[in-house]
C-alpha cells in the first residue's frame, strides 16, 4: 500500500499535569518532554509503522526543530518531501492530566505555508494508493490536493481535524471522511444526525467514539458499529492520529466490508496507543498491533 500524508509537522511540548488548569490559572508539571507531532506527521508515522509505503508532505522551517523533525521522519522510515520556508517550524503545547485527558495549543508556523502543491509533489498525489489530508494546513491546498487525487484515481481519506468548516466540494471529493465525535457534529451543523448529514455528501464517514470505538458510514446504508478494545487509558494524545494512519495504511479493497476491516485495525492501533505516554512514541508497529489482536 502506498501511503502519501500531506500535513502538518510540530515539534510537541507536552507537560504532564496532575489536572488541566482552568482559564487564568497556573498549575506545575510533573515533567515535560519534547517529540515530533503535528497530525500530519503522527499520521505518516501511524501510516509506515503499519507496514504503508509512505510519503509525507510537509512545510518546515529553516530550524532545528525542521531540522530534527526531518531527520526522525526519515529515521521512522518515511520518504519525507519535505519544503523549507521562511516561516518558524510548527509547535504545539500538549498539556495531559492524570486520567489521559488532554488541551492543545498550536502555532501553525510553516505548516501555514502549504498554499499549493508543486508537480512533483501533484505527481507524488497521483502515485499514491491512498491520500491522507487533516486540516492543520490551508484548505486550499486541502482542496487542490483533493483534485487532483480524484483525477489520478487516487482514493482519499480526509480527517476533517481540528474542527473546521469544510467545502462541499472537498467533501464531495473524499472516499472516506474520518471525524471525532466533536467534529462530526461541528460539520454536520445543529440538529442534524451526523452520520446521516455528512454520507449525504457521497463518501463514506468513520466517526470515532473515544473509548466508544467508532462507527462506520456509508451512503444509503445503516451505519456499523466497531467495538473498541477495553485497555487501561495513560495518555489519550495522537489516538485519532494513529487511527487515521493505521486505517490509510490498512485499507484495501471497496464497500462497507473494507471499511470496516480497516476500522477494526485502527481500534486495536489506537487502543495499544492509549496505553503509552506521546503521540508519535506511542504509535505501535503492525506486528504488535497483530499480536494484540490473537
Ligand atoms: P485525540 O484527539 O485524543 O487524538 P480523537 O478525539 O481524535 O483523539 P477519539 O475518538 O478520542 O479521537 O479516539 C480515536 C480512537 O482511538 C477511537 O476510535 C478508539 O478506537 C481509540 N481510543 C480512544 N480512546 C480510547 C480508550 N480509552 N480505550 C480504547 N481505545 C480508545
Amino acid at each position: 500500500m502506498r501511503v502519501l500524508v500531506i500535513g502538518s509537522a510540530n515539534l510537541d511540548l507536552v507537560y504532564e499535569v496532575e489536572r488541566l488548569p482552568a482559564p487564568g490559572e497556573t498549575v506545575l508539571a510533573a515533567g515535560s518532554a519534547s517529540y515530533a507531532g503535528g497530525k500530519g506527521n503522527n499520521q505518516a508515522v501511524a501510516a509506515v509503522r503499519a507496514g504503508a509505503d509512505t510519503r509525507f508532505i510537509a512545510a518546515l522551517g529553516r530550524d532545528d526543530a525542521g531540522d530534527r523533525l526531518a531527520a526522525e521522519a526519515r529515521a521512522a522510515g518515511i520518504t519525507l518531501l519535505d519544503r523549507r520556508v521562511d516561516a518558524s517550524t510548527g509547535t504545539a503545547a500538549i498539556l495531559v492530566d492524570r486520567r489521559g485527558e488532554n488541551s492543545i495549543v498550536v502555532d501553525s508556523g510553516a505548516n501555514a505555508r502549504l498554499t499549493d502543491l508543486s508537480a512533483a509533489e501533484r505527481e507524488a498525489v497521483a502515485a499514491a494508493d491512498v491520500l491522507v489530508l487533516q486540516l492543520e494546513t490551508p484548505l486550499d491546498t486541502v482542496a487542490e490536493a483533493v483534485r487532483v487525487a480524484r483525477a489520478a484515481g487516487t482514493r482519499v481519506v480526509l480527517n476533517a481535524a481540528p474542527a473546521a468548516p469544510v467545502p462541499p466540494p472537498v467533501l464531495r471529493g473524499a472516499d472516506v471522511l474520518i471525524v471525532n465525535e466533536h467534529e462530526a457534529a461541528a460539520l454536520a451543523g445543529p440538529g442534524a444526525d451526523p452520520m446521516t448529514a455528512l454520507t449525504a455528501h457521497g463518501c463514506a464517514v468513520v466517526i470515532t467514539l473515544g473509548a466508544g470505538g467508532a462507527l462506520v458510514g456509508s451512503p444509503g446504508e445503516d451505519p456499523v458499529p466497531v467495538l473498541s478494545y477495553t485497555v487501561d487509558a495513560v495518555d489519550t494524545t495522537g489516538a485519532g492520529d494513529t487511527f487515521v494512519g493505521a486505517f490509510a495504511a490498512a485499507l484495501s479493497g471497496d464497500g462497507v466490508e473494507a471499511l470496516v476491516a480497516a476500522t477494526g485495525f485502527a481500534t486495536a492501533a489506537a487502543a495499544i496507543s492509549v496505553q503509552r505516554k506521546g503521540a508519535v512514541p506511542s504509535i505501535p508497529t503492525l506486528e504488535e498491533v497483530r499480536e494484540f489482536r490473537d
